[in-house]
């Protein structure tokens, strides 16, 4: 047998690789507190359930159109219309087996041998790996702690050379929460109509997950943008659907059809009963997606200050996502070595830094995506641990 080479530089998501050993300690018998994986701990409410199984029953069982049965598009449209106040055509919309799928199809799109990309670092793993996989150089921006993981907009307008032909940007985001404002998005936007060959990939998935006042400015809002933008977006964490394999985004009109190309290729369409309850999630009653936002904000209220109560730890308030992102330095551990103890030693699972890029090195990333009785029980045993 032999593998193709750029396998290679295929990388992972180490996230999963945690849940599997949590899994397995507690197969032994190990209790373990799951702050590892990111994914809400809530149920998918009731009635987009239905509209699923409603659809199985009315005989929903054929293929759909590559990009989405237009119904969904246009509810897309309208979620679109009425959270960002922009208008988008259904047709630049191209519904796919959920966020990770608009990233791979941009990204190979975009990348080849002798292209970079930008993306961000410490951020999601898969962006990284898969411009790997295209034969394009991974080039990072650099989120700081400083900044609170805002996104320098100078930063990433420095780092732009002839190659450069993606940007992947990520707000609010994974793995840090850190939520970058309209300034700098405002900026990076002005600076790009100096590279009008370049384009963005911005990864909204988190955008309804916000704290503490903080507003979403979306790509789309920017028009001069919009034949430049590829807004990655989905149901997986609003609606607390990650097992259904369902997203979206908005391409430009040039290329969706490359985007639908590429769909019919790999997955021909999303399982058509899916979809009929991502139209379910985005007409129906709301008050579930803002009573679990409510819930994520007060356990944010609870992790912050308790991490911050932890011998060699500090760490700044995320603005977004459900993600809190600690400087653990002051351990005098590495993050591979503190998420491994953390596991073994007082059973909690949490991710190293360095599973999201180099620059995440001295940095563990805590999900607290957990009732707060978990994270307090997390947060007490970390710190018994860490007395000693
Ligand atoms: N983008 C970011 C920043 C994420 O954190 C995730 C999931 O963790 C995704 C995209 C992928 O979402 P999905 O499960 O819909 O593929």
């Amino acid at each position: 047998m032999q593998l193709a080479k750029n396998l290679e530089r295929l990388g992972t998501e180490t996230a999963f690789e945690v849940l599997a050993r949590a899994a397995a300690l507690e197969r032994e018998g190990k209790e373990i507190i799951n702050l590892g994986i990111g994914q809400p701990d809530f149920k998918t409410p009731e009635h987009i359930v239905e509209a699923a199984i409603k659809a199985l029953r009315d005989g929903h069982h054929g293929y759909t159109p590559a990009n989405g049965i237009l119904e969904l598009r246009e509810a897309v449209a309208a979620d679109l219309h009425k959270r960002h106040g922009v208008d988008v055509d259904p047709e630049c919309v191209v519904v796919v087996p959920g966020g990770k799928v608009t990233m791979f199809f941009a990204i190979l799109m975009f990348g080849e041998a002798g292209a970079e990309i930008m993306y961000p670092d410490p951020g999601f793993p898969i962006y990284k790996s898969v411009i790997e996989y295209s034969g394009a150089k991974a080039v990072p921006i650099r989120l700081r702690e400083e900044n609170e993981y805002a996104f320098s907009a100078e930063e990433v307008l420095a780092g732009i050379t002839p190659k450069t032909r993606l940007i992947i940007i990520n707000s609010p985001a994974n793995p840090t929460g850190g939520a970058t404002p309209k300034s700098e998005m405002d900026k990076l936007v002005e600076g790009l109509q100096a590279h009008p060959d370049v384009m963005v990939l911005s990864d909204e998935i988190y955008s309804q997950m916000l704290y503490g006042g903080r507003s979403h400015t979306s790509m789309l809002q920017y028009e001069s943008m919009r034949e430049r933008t590829i807004m990655l977006d989905g149901w997986s964490k609003t609606y607390a659907m990650t097992g259904w394999r369902l997203g979206f985004a908005v391409w430009p009109k040039s290329i969706a059809g490359t985007a639908t190309r590429l769909a019919i290729n790999c997955h021909s369409c999303v399982n058509a009963p899916t979809q009929f309850a991502g139209i379910a999630a985005l007409e129906g009653p709301q008050d579930q997606v803002r009573e679990m936002v409510a819930a994520f904000d007060a356990r944010r209220k609870v992790i912050v200050p308790a991490l911050n109560q932890i011998p060699g730890f500090t760490c700044v308030d995320p603005g977004g996502a459900f993600y809190a992102f600690p400087n653990i330095t002051g351990t005098g551990m590495s993050a591979r070595a503190l998420q491994d103890k953390l596991l073994t030693e007082a059973g909690v699972a949490t991710v190293a830094g360095t599973s999201f890029g180099s620059y995440g090195e001295g940095y563990i990333r805590f999900s607290y995506a957990n009732s707060v009785e978990n994270i307090e029980r997390a947060v007490e045993k970390i710190r018994e641990l860490l007395r000693d």
